[in-house]
């Protein structure tokens, strides 16, 4: 059978929407599940409703214009699919089986719609706050959570130590219990977990007394997590199975890591950058300053005739790469400070200064 929703209702890429619906119609008489109880006829059937479900809905449609079958089906689960198709008009035809606005998601909600997921614990998640200093070098951080955790008794199995099993009544011991719906001649079968014995398929004949056979309990509990150096504000580090404990295994935990802003220091990448001041005779003369690196302090060679602003670049004392790559650079911004206060004296000098600059014609010294 063609994967082709137009060639499914047999209608041309160009029809309508009444000639959707009416193609829509023929078919679903012909192959209507009252008359058909055959296994065909039903996949026929939940064919060519999933393409009227596509093609009468202006947006889905022009998806699946765009993108062609293929892409459409890698977009859409056959949930999305049938998540607000209208069937309404077709009332008449589904009368005597229980109609229902989203039936088409009960038809399908079983084994081709979402898989019921086995029972993990929940993933959680949790920040902390390091310093600027810390993330340059990597640092170990405890963490204190409250979460569930396995029981200590049963060690999750929810049975009291030394008790004996049964296979369960409720599953006979698949784990599995299987639902039948009838819609008039169709079966539906969709297939979840035991409840009874939460897919286990046997039972103890004592539940747990600690945890009332939950197999959880909740509890504080102290983790200890490596964070690398290098490593960005707001990035998340993933601790596999550290979340909640659950029957079937555990969640993650994310740790979401916050460096707060560095009086000294802004990141960029894994550049630093930092400002000094020099004053503007040290700027013309020429100097060598102590600057302070992350991990401690650098000197630098301020040469003469240093313009405000200059930007010098210490090599490799920035921040490591949190992946391995090539360490950062520390950029220091040079700002010359003009005195806002001088003695008469200094005033004295400067004037002189002047005077020597206006007899020398170029530059100063
Ligand atoms: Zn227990
Ligand atoms: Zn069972």
């Amino acid at each position: 059978m063609s994967e082709d929703y137009y060639d499914i209702l047999g209608v041309k890429k160009s029809a309508s929407k009444a000639e959707i619906k009416k193609a829509y119609r023929e078919l679903a008489l012909k192959h209507h599940p009252d008359r058909n109880s055959d296994k065909e006829s039903e996949e026929k059937f939940k064919k060519i409703s999933e393409a009227y479900a596509v093609l009468s809905d202006d947006e889905k449609r022009k998806q699946y214009d765009t993108y062609g079958s293929a892409g459409f089906s890698q977009q859409f689960s056959q949930e999305d699919i049938f998540r607000g198709a209208n069937f309404s008009d077709f009332e008449d035809l589904f009368r005597g089986f229980g109609f229902e606005d989203d039936l088409f998601s009960h038809f399908f909600g079983g084994g081709m719609g979402r898989k019921r997921r086995r029972e993990y614990g929940a993933d959680l998640q949790t920040s902390v706050e390091i310093t600027l200093e810390e993330a340059a070098k990597g640092v170990k951080k405890d963490l204190h959570l409250r979460k569930k955790a396995l029981c200590e008794r049963c060690h999750g199995n929810r049975s009291e130590p030394g008790s004996s099993f049964k296979v369960c009544e409720r599953c006979k011991g698949r784990g599995q219990t299987i639902e039948t719906r009838r819609l008039g001649p169709m079966m539906f079968r969709t297939s979840a977990i035991c409840p009874s014995c939460n897919g286990e398929g046997r039972k103890a004949d004592k539940e747990c007394k600690s945890c009332s056979g939950k197999g959880t309990a909740v509890k504080d509990e102290k983790i200890t997590v490596q964070i690398p150096k290098g490593i960005h504000n707001g990035m998340n580090i993933r601790l596999e199975n550290a979340g909640e404990a659950g029957p079937h295994g555990s969640g993650d935990l994310y740790v979401n890591i916050h460096v707060p802003e560095h009086d000294t220091f802004e990141r960029e990448g894994n550049d630093l950058h930092t400002q000094a001041k020099i004053s503007f005779v040290q700027a013309a003369l020429g100097t060598k300053i102590e600057v302070p690196t992350i991990d401690g302090k650098a000197d630098l060679e301020i040469p003469s005739g240093t313009q405000s602003n200059t930007q010098f670049r210490l090599k490799g004392e920035g921040m490591p790469d949190v992946r391995g790559g090539r360490k950062g650079d520390e950029i220091v911004h040079v700002i010359v400070e003009i005195p806002k206060k001088l003695s008469s004296r200094q005033k004295e000098l400067l004037k002189e200064f002047e005077e020597e600059g206006k007899k020398k014609m170029f530059g100063i010294f």
